[in-house]
């Protein structure tokens, strides 16, 4: 059912190649709930007659680039992870790029399930405070405290690569050399950052990476974080092919002003920008 109105959406689609696809679900937060909220938040800032749809490298987003294709409505499906990974595939199907905003960070895990259909290498490029490693986190394999462990452990990733950790204990460190992740860590980041990938690129970007200066919208802000110039400069300046991207953890009802719905909205127009470049 949600599928239909997202192939609807699809259908409309002509000369678009990007996809933007909300994805409201919190239902695996450890902490609190509100991430759900954040798609037609962040979607009405990045539509906002404050702004206009050109990026800083000279991109015009406009309809003729960017599909909109709506919320999928999770609240009557049985099962949302079947659901989102679904809507991933049908997206791809399309030939379109998707740009999926959450939701929390635990829609990753089905999210890049569909991506692995139809990509044999596949690198991901995430930016968050936390590493997301976790084995088993209060019972709940889908946590948004372990996605990045179920991606490594399914193969769904032959490369993970971490911005902005701040938080890792023991056993994610752990963790992070089972699967062979390259976490760059907050402590150990000094000057510009450059990253090659030679094979397609996912991009997952948990908002609170950013420091809670910037983005105090989270509902778990991490002081000593990432500045949007960063995280904006490391996607400027990536050597690779984006294929996909989603941004997660947004939630409005610890938001001041819509400032972090602003900095999402500012990051989804320059990661749709570096995904042009091969689309
Ligand atoms: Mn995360
Ligand atoms: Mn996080």
């Amino acid at each position: 059912m949600i599928l239909e109105s997202l192939k609807a959406a699809l259908e409309k689609s002509d000369r678009q190649k990007l996809a933007l696809v909300g994805i409201p679900d919190d239902a695996n937060s450890t902490f609190l709930r509100g991430a759900a909220e954040a798609p037609p938040k962040i979607r009405a800032q990045l539509f906002s007659d404050a702004f206009n749809m050109w990026t800083e490298t000279g991109v015009d987003l406009g309809e003729d680039v960017l599909l909109d294709a709506g919320d999928l409505d999770l609240g009557e499906v049985p099962d949302a992870w079947a659901a989102i990974q679904h809507a991933v595939e049908a997206v791809l199907d399309h030939g379109l790029t998707p740009i999926c905003l959450g939701g929390d960070h635990a829609i990753t895990w089905p999210i890049v399930k569909g991506f692995r259909r139809k990509y044999d290498t596949l690198s991901i490029l995430h930016f968050d405070a936390h590493p997301d490693l976790y084995d088993n986190f209060g019972d709940n394999p889908r946590s948004h405290a372990s996605p990045f462990a179920r991606i490594m452990e399914n193969h769904l990733a032959d490369r993970l690569v971490q911005v902005g950790i701040r938080t890792a204990n023991g056993h994610q460190r752990k963790q992070a050399r089972r699967f062979g992740v390259e976490m760059i860590e907050m402590r150990e980041l000094t000057g510009d950052l450059s990253l090659a990938f030679d094979s397609p690129v996912y991009i997952s970007v948990d908002v609170d990476g950013l420091d809670p200066a910037y983005a105090p919208g989270v509902s778990h802000p991490e002081p000593g974080g990432l500045s949007p110039r960063q995280v904006i400069d490391t996607i400027q300046r990536l050597d690779g092919r984006i294929v996909g991207a989603d941004i997660v953890e947004v939630n409005p009802r610890r938001d001041f002003h819509d400032l972090t719905a602003v900095v999402a909205a500012k990051i989804v127009k320059e990661v749709a920008a570096k995904m042009l470049v091969h689309a």
